[in-house]
């Protein structure tokens, strides 16, 4: 049903730059330009910037996603782009990110496809939640299995109590935020999907938890990363 309305909303308004605000398309050419791809030397677990394949954070202390992916950097047009994406929940712009993001690839152990979930009351006040558009989106195009239901989040806390809390705070107010159907991740390998990769305070606590429910190995994508 929620699809639905989206669907008639896109088709109703004229598509503008979720950057710029131009009229014409979803990302206009010149913010598209300046969009910056998160590429170049990074670390292969965490995807920052780093001169060595492995960063020293993830030497000292290993994540518990093995490899993290991202398309771009979060910042500039990719930086609205993706808080348009959490505002107005639009499957046609999460597409448009995900096809620009370039290819992506599971590994050969990763089978099924695990949306980032987001508090209920979060969900109900966007219509829905960006990670699940994007999820969409990557398991259309790599044509693997995506399951929204394979991940949880506990409890219904608004957006405010998490972005009051600084950014060291973080891995101790996600501890315990979500919960694994263990039918549904047990022996999988798993590819979480998020909009943004900040701390990774997120996608680890949702790696720990897919990993504790039985899944084999748990890597992650985001459409941005920052660095
Ligand atoms: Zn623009
Ligand atoms: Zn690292």
């Amino acid at each position: 049903m929620l699809d639905a309305v989206e669907a008639l909303a896109e088709v109703a308004l004229p598509p503008h730059c979720a950057s710029c605000g131009a009229a014409g398309e979803l990302i206009c050419r010149p913010c598209r330009d300046l969009m910056r791809r998160a590429d170049g030397k990074r670390c292969r677990h965490c995807w920052l910037p780093s001169e060595e394949p492995v960063c020293p954070d993830c030497i000292s202390k290993p994540l518990a996603v093995r490899e993290l992916r991202s398309g771009f950097v979060y910042d500039g047009p990719a930086r609205a782009a993706v808080l348009a994406l959490k505002h107005r929940g639009v499957t046609d712009l999460a597409r448009l990110m995900v096809g620009m993001a370039g290819e992506i690839r599971p590994a050969p152990d990763v089978d099924l496809i695990v949306p980032v979930p987001i508090p209920l009351l979060r969900k109900r006040r966007r219509g829905g939640n960006q990670a699940e558009h994007l999820a969409h989106a990557v398991s259309e195009r790599s044509r693997s299995d995506m399951d929204p239901r394979a991940l949880r989040r506990r409890g219904w806390w608004g957006p405010r109590q998490a972005q009051a809390r600084s950014r060291s705070e973080r891995p101790r107010i996600v501890a315990g935020a979500f919960a694994a159907d263990q039918a549904r991740v047990s022996g999988r390998g798993v590819l979480l999907i998020d909009d943004v990769s900040t701390t990774m305070a997120t996608l680890a606590e949702a790696a720990r938890t897919l990993l504790a429910a039985g899944a084999t190995v748990v890597d992650a994508w985001t459409v941005a990363r920052a660095d």
